[in-house]
């Protein structure tokens, strides 16, 4: 087992002026929450924590990351809670730990393959310190090295995760060598067969390979020696087996056919020029191939990666590679993201101005200005998908969207279904409110009701253009089919006068209508009525188009002198709907309830000729009344039109909520959307600090009035609904 003081001495040698006995109490504080515990290789556990610890301490990093490589399994495997820690080691490491702590949480629910991409996007996203990254991926190298206790499914799982998910996480953050050990590891488990037979076939040819890249390093170096260029080193390299076993697969080639199978590295001094020196060197000696030189120098990878890389036809006519790098390229290239420290120590020393300054520098391109390692961390992180959210459906598949996104935009990404039928949302676990931002990582269950629709007010917080589209779509398509609706009721209403049947004129073979709404300039017997209903066309001119001047005409007057007589009703609609009101014997006249009693429909009315303002409606019981009665001779009869039985009622609710914002405008689109009137709506905070808010509704029967109050219950915040006794 390896001993503690090994990794102080690791952790002194880079970072003398860290506090390095924060390594020992962890490491006593580890082993004594670890103790009793074993691994499935029968070892104590506190094995694990060690052998972390140890492979951070080796990628030089510093002692708080290495002291939460000792404490990484406590929170999640022990009795010990994330304040214990913060009492003994200090917030620093105590956000590192609860860091991996939830990544252990994610990694237990995602287990779909095609969702990968996402799971790595969300865990980087998660992070703020970089370092978490680091120790769970220490974390994960030493549980893919002892892989072989574990029962073979569970062996598999965790290969294919680390295939998936950190693996790339690696690949990402530069670090060549881990993500290669990580993906060799993987490779053995999820493709024995393949990997043995790999492996059998190099290690035939082993003493072949080693002999000609002993030969190529020789000559390389001679070479270079001759033409006085400087170098490091010169290393042979043997493609790492998973590498090999991509491309037989990709290029359904044979071993002898993998041009870099071995390789020789030219490592230069950290000037760029030796780097270019050196190819000149290598093409002077050997024949290029043709296509295969690539510069990663002038144009790093995504992930900082630099080199230069030329094939050249060897002595016996076969092609080998041939990588050419300073050393800190070569660092970058195998260290990445931990090569940092390194580096951030250099700064500190008196090496101020000199190369390493450079490669820090170009991982500044991510980074901008590196002032401390806080600045690089929070920089890098910025980096990393800034403008995503990864959240959760309860199935445990990940949903990406943008920041700002709410449980709405969540719905139309599952689909659009989902979404015109969200009617409230739970957050890991807990209702919320439909505006609420997502977070990373949150789990996020979508309530439907499958007669729901999308609410107008959504288009003010939703965040996606998807979800955008469809609400505003759909909120077209409201208003045009209102419009049809209305602009049909107002067409009949106009052709019953002319003596016209609505229905013959309106069906869809009566080519002479169409013909009209053609000329209007629309398609569709439809599209004429919704622009009726938006009040772009009077029912009057369009009926005078259809019937032809003469026929209007005859028709018009004989309708004029049919109310002469008196013995028909004429009626005015003050709106479309149940409540119009009917004026006995007086044509055109515009009708108005009165404010001061507002008269619903049923109660008994009495009208009074206003100056001016055309009939005023009062409720009989209305206390104005008596005042009116002094001038009977403005006094008119009046009727409802509605039917008596389709009236509606007006019925004051009281609503007890949740004291917070919304309330009245998710209780009013809760109301509207049972195509139920709203009459008024007011909201106060009651002294219990309750949300109270009374809303009178129109509604024409008990059944009606139960669908309301339920479906204001329904909306989330709202605690309780009854109803008021007393004139609404
Ligand atoms: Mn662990």
């Amino acid at each position: 087992m390896i001993r503690i003081e090994d990794i102080v001495e690791k952790v002194r040698r880079n970072h003398p002026e860290d506090e390095l006995d924060l390594l020992r109490r962890a490491y006593f504080f580890s082993a004594r929450e670890h103790k009793g515990q074993v691994r499935a290789s029968g070892e104590p556990y506190l094995v694990h924590p060690l052998e972390v610890a140890n492979i951070l301490a080796d990628m030089r990093l510093d002692a708080i990351s290495v002291s939460t490589g000792l404490l990484h399994d406590v929170v999640e495997d022990t009795l010990v809670d994330l304040e214990t820690i913060r009492q003994y080691f200090g917030d620093e490491i105590t956000q590192l730990v609860d860091g991996l702590t939830k990544i252990a949480q994610i990694s237990n629910i995602s287990q779909e393959e095609q969702q990968a991409e996402n799971v790595r996007k969300m865990l980087l996203a998660m992070i703020k310190d970089v370092r978490v990254v680091l120790v769970k991926l220490a974390d994960r190298l030493h549980n893919m090295r002892t892989l072989q206790f574990l029962k073979p499914e569970k062996r598999r799982r965790i290969a294919q995760e680390t295939m998936d998910i950190y693996a790339p996480i690696a690949h990402r953050l530069g670090m060549g060598k881990l993500r290669g050990e990580l993906e060799d590891l993987a490779f053995q488990h999820l493709h024995t067969e393949d990997y043995r037979e790999i492996a059998a076939q190099l290690e035939k040819r082993r003493p072949e390979n080693e002999a000609f890249l002993k030969e190529m390093t020789g000559r390389i170096e001679e070479k270079m020696h001759d033409e006085e260029v400087p170098y490091v080193r010169i290393e042979g390299r043997v493609k790492r087996l998973y590498s090999i076993w991509k491309k037989l697969r990709s290029q359904a080639i044979s071993l002898d056919q993998v041009y870099d199978l071995v390789a020789a590295r030219i490592i230069t001094p950290n000037e760029v020029r030796y780097c270019y020196a050196a190819l000149g060197v290598v093409h002077n000696a050997w024949k290029p191939v043709p296509g295969r030189i690539k510069d990663w120098i002038a144009t790093p990878r995504d992930n900082l990666y630099q080199s230069l890389h030329t094939s050249v036809i060897g002595s016996k006519g076969q092609p080998f590679e041939v990588q050419i790098r300073t050393e800190e390229m070569h660092q970058i290239a195998e260290e990445g993201v931990a090569a940092h420290w390194k580096y951030k120590e250099g700064k500190r020393g008196a090496r101020d101005d000199d190369d390493a300054l450079k490669v820090l520098r170009s991982l500044v391109e991510w980074t901008q200005e590196v002032k401390d390692s806080k600045d690089f961390l929070d920089s890098l992180k910025l980096d990393l998908y800034p403008k995503d959210v990864y959240a959760f459906t309860p199935m445990g598949k990940v949903i990406q969207l943008p920041r700002g996104a709410t449980p709405i935009d969540f719905a139309y990404m599952i689909h659009s279904e989902v979404g015109n039928t969200c009617t409230g949302a739970r957050i890991n676990g807990r209702m919320v409110p439909l505006r609420t931002q997502i977070q990373n990582g949150d789990v996020v269950e979508i309530l439907t009701t499958p007669s729901a629709h999308p609410s107008r007010d959504w288009l003010n917080f939703i965040a996606t253009s998807r979800a955008r589209n469809r609400v505003r779509h759909w909120v077209a398509e409201q208003q045009r089919t209102e419009s049809i609706e209305i602009g049909r009721k107002l067409f009949e209403k106009e052709a019953t006068r002319f003596q016209l049947t609505p229905k013959k004129v309106l069906t869809d073979d009566n080519a002479e209508f169409k013909h009209v709404a053609n000329d209007y300039g629309y398609g569709r017997v439809d599209d004429l009525l919704a622009a009726i209903g938006y009040g772009k066309l009077i029912p009057r001119n369009v009926i005078a188009k259809y019937l032809g001047p003469e026929k209007f005409a005859e028709l018009d007057a004989r309708k004029e002198s049919r109310l002469r007589t008196g013995m028909q009703a004429v009626r005015r609609l003050i709106r479309m709907g149940d409540d119009a009101i009917v004026v006995r014997g007086v044509d055109d006249l515009l009708v108005q309830r009165a404010r001061c009693c507002n008269p619903l429909h049923g109660e008994e009315i009495i009208g009074y000729i206003t100056r001016g303002k055309g009939v005023a409606v009062h409720s009989k019981s209305c206390k104005n009344v008596q005042a009116l009665m002094v001038n009977p001779e403005r006094i008119v009869e009046v009727e409802w039109a509605g039917k008596p039985e389709k009236a509606a009622y007006a019925v004051k609710l009281l609503a007890t909520t949740e004291n917070r914002t919304g309330m009245i405008a998710g209780i009013t689109g809760a109301i509207s959307d049972m195509k139920t009137g709203i009459r008024d709506a007011r909201a106060s905070v009651a002294p219990n600090d309750r949300g109270r808010i009374e809303v009178t509704v129109e509604v024409f029967d008990v059944k009606h009035l139960d669908k309301v109050i339920n479906s204001i219950k329904s909306v989330p915040g709202v605690l309780d609904v009854e109803r008021l006794q007393g004139a609404a």
